[in-house]
């Protein structure tokens, strides 16, 4: 058993923190406040690192590591939101990083081969596209359907909140995208397929959002789109399970995103209260506020080690399936789901009370933090509940499955 990074793995991480604090740190109220998406110098210093492809195969055009996947997507989300508070960046880097992931396992040659190398080029986009007006938490009931014509599929249908619309749409790419395809069959009549956003018969919307301003999230309306069946990833009617597998992926990467985040959080309060003097001593003296602080710690430790431990498990176990049970992954990365957002928010509100006015002012990035992790609170990827249950079917077994 080790649990440290290789020492590539610890000279990575450098190498990412380095550039996030010169590059990226002094940018991110101007990415909140702008709204304009992420500066494209940004996206650039990062493809120059080689970081949109660390979970794309080289013969693609990516960076990987080949089994140590997860893991180095987990440090560059993890230092990107270190240094990008709003969770902006972090986002659109987790997107495309997990997206590709499961397209580099799943998807058509010929596919991979007109994605990947332009996502690791940082060029286009790449998403995930399931919620419906209907309902995010039960994917078993969408609505959206495609049929089979000519050799394609034709998609009919409308998805909302979806991250990366304007991204999409501007530089080229699209989403992952779940649709019926025998709608009698519940999700085993459901299809995952690479659906780009310019394909005729598209049209988005745009939401008005609190938080992550330099990400867009919107619907989107399929009328007759057509799609060549390459397009699609693994089976026809099989893609309710890859969603789920790519869903374990993309989750570890949110929480890295939370991680990352909270820890910059706990480290600028830390400095604020050893530097801010009350009643003749610095604010760090009481207890009120440092066992908080000790406390958060303890839990982003714990976070930590479980998000390490999980990325790994995933990485071991596309080496060997028989390293580990989906179920035991399920569950790793639930508990890292249910944990992570709700513990960054506690921490971006606590550093938030100790900087007292000053925390409910822009002078600090803490109240950008809280905005946006919001969105991985309220549910984006899995809300707290679902968490629950993924977790308590695990442990005490199929009755605890609510809608069985
Ligand atoms: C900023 C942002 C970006 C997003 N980006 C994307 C994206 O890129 N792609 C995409 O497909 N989706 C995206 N989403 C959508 C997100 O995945 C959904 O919001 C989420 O899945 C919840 O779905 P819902 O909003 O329809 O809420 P609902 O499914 O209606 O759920 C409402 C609440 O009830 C809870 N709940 C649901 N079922 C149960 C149950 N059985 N027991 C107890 N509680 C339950 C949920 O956890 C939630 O808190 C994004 C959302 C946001 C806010």
């Amino acid at each position: 058993m080790d649990f440290r990074l290789t020492p590539q793995q610890e000279l990575f991480k450098r190498t990412v923190r380095e550039f996030a604090e010169k590059n990226i740190a002094p940018r991110a109220r101007e990415i909140d406040q702008k709204a304009q998406g992420i500066p494209e110098e940004i996206i650039q210093g990062m493809v120059d690192l080689g970081l949109f492809g660390v979970t794309i195969p080289e013969e693609y055009g990516g960076t990987a590591n080949p089994g140590e996947e997860m893991v180095y997507a987990m440090i560059t989300v993890h230092e990107i939101a270190r240094a990008e508070l709003s969770m902006s960046l972090p986002v659109y880097t987790l997107l495309c990083l997990g997206w590709s992931y499961l397209l580099a396992r799943h998807g058509n040659e010929e596919t991979k081969r007109q994605v990947l190398p332009r996502v690791a080029k940082g060029e286009w986009f790449l998403g995930i596209c399931t919620t419906e007006p209907s309902g995010g938490s039960d994917l078993a009931n969408i609505k959206t359907t495609a049929t089979k014509k000519d050799g394609k599929y034709v998609i009919n249908g409308e998805k909302i909140f979806i991250s990366g619309v304007t991204e999409a749409k501007k530089r080229g790419g699209g989403h992952l995208t779940l649709f019926k395809t025998q709608p009698e069959l519940g999700h085993r009549g459901e299809t995952f397929a690479y659906v780009p956003l310019n394909a005729p018969g598209v049209t988005t919307t745009l939401f008005d959002d609190m938080g992550r301003m330099g990400l867009s999230t919107g619907g989107i309306a399929y009328k007759n789109v057509e799609i060549p069946t390459d397009y699609v990833l693994g089976e026809e009617n099989k893609g309710f399970y890859l969603l789920m597998e790519g869903f374990n992926a993309a989750r570890i990467l949110v929480c890295a995103a939370c991680a990352g985040g909270a820890e910059r959080a706990l480290e600028i309060t830390a400095e604020y209260t050893k530097n801010r003097n009350l009643f003749g001593t610095p604010l760090a003296k009481f207890e009120g506020i440092s066992f908080e602080i000790a406390d958060d710690w303890a839990k982003l430790e714990m976070l930590k080690n479980q998000l390490t431990k999980s990325a790994w498990m995933i990485d071991q176990w596309y080496q060997d399936q028989s390293s580990f049970t989906r179920k035991d992954i399920n569950a790793a990365v639930a508990v890292c789901k249910l944990t992570a957002p709700l513990l960054c928010l506690d921490i971006a509100k606590h550093a938030m009370m100790h900087h007292g006015g000053l925390g409910y002012s822009k002078e600090t990035p803490l109240e950008m933090l809280m905005r946006g992790v919001m969105s991985y609170v309220v549910g984006a990827e899995g809300g707290a509940n679902i968490m629950r249950i993924i977790i308590a079917r695990e442990f005490i077994g199929d009755v605890a499955i609510p809608y069985k």
